[in-house]
């Protein structure tokens, strides 16, 4: 029997275990809420991250890519409303000192009441009216509410003070609006168009753990589509991008689709620019959670920025000689939430063994090759030259220490789709054994021929 239902702890000990993600600073005593990616890991974060790029820039003809700094200049965070804007409501247990944001507090304990846009005053009134008890000591004794800013503020140069004053940035987004005008003048597109990022951001977020569900520094893939809302109509768009997003998880990414649910902003909960934004959300461990944000934006961060560094950035429309300013559709993913997600929906466990189930796109070792016996010399020679073969063309590990069933039992934990086995008749009749992860079926296979089989699959 196999089971597909797990609990975060046997997916977080399995990625500890076999070197997908270690806890940050973890010689030093850890450092809360940072991660590393170990060797299989970062394999398996680059696949997906190739992969978005891959789908959503080299594949298409109306979008660019952009790699901007992330040290950023602090007028950017304050036109674009994040120096007063982008925080979290944060609230202190005075028994036993725990930190928490006040709506995951409120939401986790009211039964999945949905708090968004709440002020702080109101958020502090429920949780007082509510006798809300801290999950840590069981006390009712908390502090105000009080917000918190996100940014992360950094100091350039030797000289303290407001002039040195920059920011690493929050969302990868506002490198697309500030560049605009640069990717207008500097290349041939016209609208409707897309300016695609991919990299790291920071936020100084307070987090119940998950794994690297919500990290202080994470990856994000955003793109801002720009278009003429008079020439294109934005529901037509936005339907559109929901597909492409729901085809890239469940068809590239191999999601099974009973785990994932469109979720649409009320109305409090939208921001007041966006006139619709909805969540693609995975049912992890924890419950549905976002993964995937999509929101028309309508032109709020374009003339935000106009106003902030006084330039234009309206384009013209070569037919009317008019000049406008585009309007913006903006799908947001987290990388290594789309990691986490493949971590949870690929585990499985049987009787005797555990192996994710990951596709064979992403995983991080496309197949594995075992001489039967370490010390003969003949079928090791032989297994190396398979080896060497294979790995001109993909990822593929060679192991030859203990034997051959830890060998499947490791190969399974980091998902390795094939394991190739070259024994003694191998050296008679030219054929190696190729077992399957998923269904541990083995079958005789010409070395010739080994090759494709594998690429025929993956
Ligand atoms: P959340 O409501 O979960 O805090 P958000 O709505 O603030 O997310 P966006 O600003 O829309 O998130 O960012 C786009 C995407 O970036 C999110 O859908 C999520 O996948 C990812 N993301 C945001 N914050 C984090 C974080 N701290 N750690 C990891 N991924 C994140």
């Amino acid at each position: 029997m196999t089971k597909t239902s797990k609990s975060m702890q046997d997916v977080t000990a399995l990625a500890k275990r076999r070197g997908f993600i270690y806890p940050g600073s973890e010689i030093y005593g850890g450092l809360a809420n940072t991660h590393d990616y170990g060797p299989v890991g970062i394999e398996l974060l680059r696949n997906i991250r190739n992969l978005w790029w891959d789908n959503f820039v080299q594949r298409r003809d109306d979008i660019v890519g952009l790699e901007a700094s992330l040290i950023s200049h602090q007028e950017i965070w304050k036109a674009s409303g994040h120096t007063s804007g982008f925080s979290d409501a944060q609230i202190d247990c005075k028994n036993c000192k725990l930190r928490m944001r006040a709506d995951h507090l409120i939401e986790e304990n009211l039964d999945g009441k949905n708090v968004e846009g709440l002020t702080v005053e109101e958020l502090g009134k429920i949780v007082k009216e509510n006798s809300i008890k801290c999950p840590n000591c069981g006390k009712s004794d908390w502090t105000d509410v009080r917000k918190f800013n996100l940014l992360f503020p950094v100091n350039l140069g030797i000289i303290e003070g407001d002039q040195s004053l920059a920011y690493l940035r929050g969302e990868t987004a506002q490198g697309m609006f500030i560049n605009f005008k640069n990717v207008i003048e500097s290349t041939r597109v016209k609208l409707p168009f897309g300016i695609a990022q991919l990299g790291k951001s920071f936020r100084n977020e307070i987090t119940p753990g998950n794994s690297v569900f919500r990290t202080l520094e994470f990856e994000q893939g955003e793109i801002e589509y720009f278009f003429d809302p008079t020439e294109t109509n934005w529901e037509e768009l936005f339907e559109g991008w929901k597909k492409s997003i729901w085809e890239f998880i469940t068809v590239k990414i191999g999601i099974n689709e009973e785990n994932l649910r469109w979720r649409e902003h009320e109305e409090k909960e939208r921001s007041f620019y966006s006139k619709k934004t909805e969540d693609l959300e995975y049912n992890f461990p924890f419950g549905f959670k976002e993964l995937w944000g999509l929101a028309y934006r309508t032109d709020y961060d374009l003339s935000a920025h106009e106003k902030g560094s006084g330039k234009e950035l309206r384009i013209n429309n070569p037919q009317t000689n008019e000049k406008k300013l585009p309007h913006v559709i903006e799908p947001a993913v987290g990388i290594n939430r789309i990691f986490l997600m493949v971590l949870c929906d690929s585990y499985r466990e049987e009787e005797n063994r555990i192996f994710l189930k990951i596709s064979p796109k992403l995983a991080p070792y496309k197949a594995a090759v075992f001489p039967l016996l370490s010390n003969k010399p003949e079928l090791v020679d032989r297994a190396k030259e398979i080896y060497a073969d294979l790995r001109s063309e993909m990822m593929v590990a060679f192991d030859s220490r203990g034997n051959i069933g830890k060998r499947y039992l490791y190969q399974d934990e980091i998902g390795t789709p094939f394991c190739i086995t070259v024994d003694f008749d191998t050296l008679e009749d030219g054929m190696v054994t190729i077992r399957d992860r998923d269904t541990t079926k083995q079958e005789r296979v010409k070395i010739s021929e080994v090759k494709k089989y594998i690429k025929e699959k993956i």
